[in-house]
């Protein structure tokens, strides 16, 4: 064999050991999650899955007691540790960040989940409705993210980012400017970042709920009232609403929406990244009314 065939062989062989050397998903029982609005709802339910899985968790939020009270169910600071945190604030998610490895030794999961809703009709939605919106959302699960990856390529043994988006990000929904916009602005971070940081080991990927209604603080506060307005129906009949208009006449819990993430992140998807589940009952694929 000539000389530039020998060269070819070399950089091939040492692609496949870089490859070997790769890291590789492990098992949630080693794991270090951080789960940011992890005091209520979906990232609440997350926090719980991830606990009984083995991982240890850091319940991040910026409401401190509830945030306290969630990991002290999951079994005190074994298990999970309370960090309070505004995500929308750039110092704040850095020490938040920090708080969990000091706790467990690093950070290899990280849930961007924390979230709220002000959505209006389009002429109602203030520019303050606006920011405050993607202040959340967008900048703070970005903030989250970067901060995250910062961490998880030093530590250089890969790790996961799952973005709890929404369906809202697909498809648009009625009176739903600002969240649903806020939404596709996550599904596109999750399309970004797996690109970016797929050569570490880092997977990226998104869960797209259909609207939770029982257990979310977002529906409790507000969003619930609006929603039945809009769709005409009772507040309390909201769930079975939802329920009724997907595929399987299911209503999506905060467990479902856990259930993927611990799908995503448990070893098992090794090769996925870049993409949401849908956890919708199937009323993202076909509407039947
Ligand atoms: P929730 O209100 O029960 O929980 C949200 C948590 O985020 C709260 O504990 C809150 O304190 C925290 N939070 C809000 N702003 C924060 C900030 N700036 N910094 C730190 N923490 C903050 O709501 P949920 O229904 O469980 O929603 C959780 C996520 O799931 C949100 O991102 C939401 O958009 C998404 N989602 C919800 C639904 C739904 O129908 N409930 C559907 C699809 C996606």
């Amino acid at each position: 064999i000539d000389e530039s065939e020998k060269f070819r062989i070399e950089y091939w062989e040492l692609e496949e050991a870089k490859l070997r050397r790769m890291p590789k998903p492990k098992p949630l029982a080693t794991r270090v999650a951080f789960v940011t609005g992890g005091a209520s709802g979906i990232g609440r339910a997350t926090a719980e899955r991830l606990a009984a899985e083995g991982a240890c968790v850091a319940v991040a939020d910026r409401d401190s007691d509830a945030a306290a009270k969630v990991a002290e169910e999951l079994g005190g600071p074994d298990t999970a540790v309370p960090v309070t945190v505004d995500v929308t604030d750039e110092e704040g998610v850095a020490a938040a960040l920090r708080e969990a490895v000091r706790a467990f030794g690093g950070v290899d999961l990280v849930v961007n989940n924390a979230g709220l809703s002000v959505s209006k009709p389009l002429l109602e939605t203030s520019t303050a409705d606006w920011d405050l919106q993607h202040g959340v959302m967008a900048r703070g699960s970005f903030l989250v993210a970067r901060e995250a990856a910062r961490i998880m390529t030093e530590q250089g043994m890969g790790g996961d980012i799952v973005y709890i988006a929404s369906k809202n990000g697909v498809v648009a929904g009625p009176n739903n400017v600002a969240y649903g916009a806020t939404k596709a602005d996550q599904a596109h971070q999750v399309r970004l970042l797996a690109a970016e940081l797929g050569e570490h080991g880092i997977r990226v990927n998104g869960v797209n709920p259909d609207g939770v209604v029982r257990g979310s603080g977002i529906f409790a506060g507000g969003w619930g009232a609006q929603r039945a307005a809009v769709y005409g129906v009772p507040e309390e009949k909201l769930g079975e609403f939802y329920a009724q208009r997907t595929l399987l006449k299911r209503e999506v819990l905060p467990e479902h929406v856990a259930n993927a993430v611990f799908t995503l992140t448990g070893g098992e998807l090794t090769h996925t990244t870049g993409t949401h589940i849908p956890v919708d009952a199937g009323v993202t694929a076909a509407f039947l009314r």
